[in-house]
């Protein structure tokens, strides 16, 4: 697959009139000039606005589907749950992806009358589909970074009377598309690798199912969860250079994976990239590239603190996908993890000079 940024690129600027901006102008304007009939015409912030909607169909352009951007990644995840449950509703999620994920079903689906069931990633398909109305799933699923079967879920689902629903977040469409396998939504936060600094939240949603993307347009105008323009600018801008930025970070994992695995300091590492990594055959059969999270294990939880708090090039920070390289220790937000697990996102430094600066402080432990 091509990663079609050079004509993501150019989207905006092929349908230029003589003497427009060429850089994307932000509209801030909650009103627009309206007298009499405003059919068809932009009507009201909470419903309209030409900067989100370039943004878009820029995004649009990345998933090859129709999109809409939410203020996180969590906007947009309930935008796609709300959509497509209603009381009664069996919801299958994973057990042990994005936590957030597992709250909103536990706090507040539940109480609406959604039933909810929990499953591992690496046994997800287990015990069937039949009976589910609505599938989560996310893979490679954070911070584990085990995978699933996308397409054997996506048809086992759909056979079963069900709807699939994608947080394709760690791989970005660059990465990976699950719309392509089968699966009827993609979510994503856009606050991590797409938008790419550090310095926004932002969310989206997919998908080629026309009723589900009414239904989610419609949950957006009502509940209000709508993305703040210069958000929605700054994640166009982001999105311009994805291309360079990914390619760079997947690059660097990689090698960093290959130098982590082979370092006396680190016990256990996990990067799908590897050959002997348990993700290695789903990730090659179903992503075109292998990501920039890896995750290591060191001795202690003191070392793994030490390590992340004195490294001069890693960001002691959650969140991840930025160009400045970060790492945490999962456990401190009550992942099931070891306590000396740490998720590391790889940034766009020079990779050798990230590299002196990791090995430095791993030799220093
Ligand atoms: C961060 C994250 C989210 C939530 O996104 P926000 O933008 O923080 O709301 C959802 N899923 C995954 C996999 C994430 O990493």
């Amino acid at each position: 697959m091509t990663s079609k940024n050079g004509e993501m690129l150019h989207l905006r600027g092929n349908a230029l009139k003589q003497g427009e901006p060429v850089a994307l102008p932000l509209v801030q304007s909650s009103m627009y000039h309206l007298p009499g009939a405003p059919d068809g015409l932009p009507t009201y912030g909470r419903v309209d606005n030409p900067t989100w909607q370039h943004l878009e169909h820029v995004l649009a352009h990345l998933e090859n589907a129709p999109c809409l951007t939410f203020p996180s990644g969590m906007a947009a995840i309930s935008a796609a749950l709300f959509a497509t449950v209603k009381a009664g509703s069996r919801l299958l999620i994973p057990s042990d992806g994005y936590y957030v994920t597992r709250v909103l079903a536990d706090r507040f689906l539940f109480n609406l009358g959604i039933l909810v069931t929990e499953r591992p990633t690496t046994t997800f398909a287990d015990g069937g589909f039949d009976g589910f109305d609505v599938v989560f799933v996310e893979s490679p699923s954070n911070p584990g970074m085990d995978m699933m079967d996308l397409p054997a879920i996506a048809s086992a689902v759909r056979a079963a009377g069900g709807i699939t629903i994608a947080d394709n977040t760690t791989l970005t469409p660059l990465g990976q598309r699950p719309l392509d396998m089968g699966i009827d939504i993609v979510v994503a936060s856009d606050t991590k690798a797409m938008g790419g600094h550090s310095d926004l939240l932002m969310g989206h949603v997919a998908s080629r199912n026309a009723q589900i993307m009414e239904r989610v347009e419609e949950w957006r105008k009502v509940s209000g969860a709508i993305p703040g323009p210069h958000e929605a600018w700054l994640l166009h801008r982001g999105l311009e250079t994805l291309d360079v930025r990914f390619d760079r970070m997947c690059g660097s994992a990689q090698v960093l994976a290959e130098r982590f695995a082979e370092h006396p300091a680190v016990g256990q590492i996990r990067y799908p990239g590897l050959p002997d990594d348990p993700s290695y055959t789903l990730a090659k059969a179903q992503t075109t590239r292998f990501g920039f999270l890896l995750s290591i294990t060191l001795g202690s939880e003191e070392k793994a603190e030490t390590f992340i708090n004195t490294c001069p090039m890693l960001r002691p920070a959650t969140s991840f996908g930025g160009v400045h390289s970060s790492a945490e220790r999962r456990a401190r937000w009550g992942d099931d993890v070891d306590p000396a697990f740490i998720r590391l996102s790889v940034g766009c430094e020079p990779l050798e000079e990230l590299w002196k600066a990791i090995e430095g402080s791993l030799n220093a432990l």
